[in-house]
């Protein structure tokens, strides 16, 4: 005690001492204590014992050293408005981490909770990091657990070959499930979200196809002409995306010269060329977005809409069917059931009959 390390408030007119191992105490003020965390400030409210040694908080458990940071911290905390600016990490933070990720959860400092959390992120390495992380859950830290998973998901191997994960292993099989239970779920997620990625990406592409197949046979572009209209402009400046028109133009010209066609017909669908189908389902599509009123000037739309006319009537028409077929079952059914009823009820008169019959005879 008395050198400014081990106390922080500076000895005078401190109305509060705080416990630590073997006995030592802070001097502190209780108004720092209580502006800082509402835990203190809880236990400062309760009233004293009389004749006590004046207000004692006792803080065991922990290095006395890692508790005089907390209490430079919290007082460090009085003059700014924020005390942890992001990025600047003070010297204590640097140096009593884990202690002070405890302390702050404990005695509820959100402040120092993120400035630890953070300082220990920026510190892990695969032989400490499932200690972090074990102490990451029992302190609710999640952003500080989520760091220790992404550095285990990134480096299991080396992670699983540590000392601590070898004891996790053996003292606690629970906990080394769920992680690996959090590690293949996040696995999942990144795949999910790399398919949907890619999902994206290809629609992009196709809705860029798109917007270059309309302005090909509208305009026409740099190798091909607009469709029923003299040759090509070869001005790409009013190319909406030229890679893509690029590669357009190209299908364009395949189509045409595609040797396909020498084929008999039943070979031309076996063995179909993979560019022309490309082409004839980007025409398709078109088609089916095409919100231009007829004669669009893309080649086939008009054809694929009404071909999409007749296999929607088609299919009303087979649903129409399926559900006359309905219709009929239940009917049919119905009349059964009535039979069945009339049956029963003349099988008993008759009955009714012969017993009267037999009771007069
Ligand atoms: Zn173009
Ligand atoms: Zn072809
Ligand atoms: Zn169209």
């Amino acid at each position: 005690m008395g050198n400014s390390r081990t106390d922080p408030s500076g000895g005078d007119d401190a109305d509060v001492q705080i416990l630590t191992t073997r006995k030592r105490r802070i001097p502190v003020h209780s108004r720092v204590l209580a502006a800082a965390s509402p835990v203190l400030e809880s236990m400062l409210d309760r009233p004293q014992k009389r004749g006590g040694e004046g207000r004692v908080i006792p803080i065991l458990g922990v290095p006395h050293d890692a508790v005089c940071a907390f209490v430079r911290l919290l007082y460090s905390a009085r003059s700014c408005v924020t005390p942890a600016v992001e990025g600047e990490e003070a010297p204590e933070v640097g140096e009593h981490g884990v202690h002070l990720l405890v302390l702050s959860h404990v005695y509820q400092v959100g402040w120092l909770k993120r400035a630890c959390e953070r300082a220990l992120a920026s510190r892990l390495t695969t032989e400490g990091v499932v200690d972090v992380l074990v102490l990451a859950r029992r302190c609710d830290a999640p952003w500080l657990h989520l760091r220790c998973l992404r550095l285990i998901a990134r480096d299991y191997a080396a992670v699983e070959s540590t000392e601590a994960w070898r004891f996790l292993q053996d003292n606690d099989p629970w906990l080394e499930l769920d992680i690996l239970q959090s590690l293949q779920d996040a696995h999942l997620r990144q795949k999910r979200r790399r398919r949907k990625r890619e999902e994206e990406k290809v629609y992009t592409e196709l809705s860029e196809a798109m917007e270059c197949l309309q302005h090909i046979c509208a305009e026409g572009c740099t190798e091909v002409g607009p469709s029923g209209r003299g040759p090509p402009p070869r001005d790409p400046t009013h190319c909406p995306n030229p890679a893509t028109c690029r590669g357009l133009q190209q299908l364009i010209h395949h189509l045409a010269a595609c040797d396909r066609k020498k084929k008999p017909p039943q070979q031309q669908q076996q063995h179909g060329c993979p560019r022309c189908k490309r082409l004839w389902q980007l025409l398709r599509l078109h088609s089916a977005i095409c919100v231009h009123p007829d004669p669009c000037k893309v080649p086939l739309c008009s054809q694929f809409k009404q071909k999409m006319e007749q296999t929607k009537r088609k299919e009303e028409e087979e649903k129409d069917e399926k559900w006359k077929l309905l219709v009929k079952k239940v009917a049919s059914a119905r009349v059964m059931s009535h039979l069945a009823k009339r049956k029963r009820q003349e099988g008993i008169q008759n009955q009714e009959a012969w017993l009267k019959q037999k009771l007069i005879d």
